[in-house]
């Protein structure tokens, strides 16, 4: 997968607003360069969370400002939030109320001294870590290895195959021919 790209200044400054917000969790909106997956935007907003301390909920006001905006700039979305006292691992009302399978969750997880961060693909319900590059300069250039060609044409085969075995199976459960009357 290809990694999430963060400056350390930007690093910095998303922890600042976890630890001015704990024990609340804090959230907010990134903007994504699609090509260098670079984190160019990030935008502070309110939890709405009922209970803030142990949920987010990204202020609705602040979705329909800033979505439309950094997809008016070409730039990719993403969310972040931070678990004031946890690992930056996605909690399960995290992955039933991700809303967008396209977007990056970067987590930041605070625990006494330690911080640490992680970013989430959350595809209706599947959890899968993205990579983090957490550097001034760029990653090595990203090579999508997750499709190659030759395993295009092998998932195309097997697909093929369980078609034809589904035919098989379908012909064999057909009721004998009636005699033809002669
Ligand atoms: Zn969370």
């Amino acid at each position: 997968m290809k990694p999430l790209w963060i400056p350390p200044p930007i690093v910095e400054q998303l922890f600042d607003h976890a630890y001015s917000e704990a024990p609340q969790e804090a959230c907010g909106i990134l903007g994504i360069d699609p090509d260098s997956g670079q984190v160019i935007r990030w935008i502070a907003t309110a939890n709405r969370a009922a209970d803030p301390t142990r949920f987010y909920a990204i202020d609705p006001t602040a979705l329909a400002q800033y979505l439309p905006e950094l997809s008016d700039q070409g730039l990719q979305i993403g969310f972040y939030h931070s678990h004031p006292n946890g690992d930056p691992i996605p909690s399960v009302t995290d992955v039933s109320e991700a809303t967008y399978p396209e977007s990056p969750y970067l987590i930041l997880g605070i625990k006494q001294d330690t911080r640490r961060l992680a970013a989430w693909e959350l595809r209706y319900g599947a959890v899968t870590p993205i990579p983090l590059h957490i550097s001034d300069l760029p990653p090595a250039p990203y090579i999508d290895e997750s499709l190659s060609s030759r395993q295009t044409v092998a998932i195309l085969l097997t697909g093929a195959l369980v078609f034809s075995a589904l035919i098989a199976i379908a012909l064999s459960l057909l009721p004998p021919a009636p005699p033809i009357p002669t």
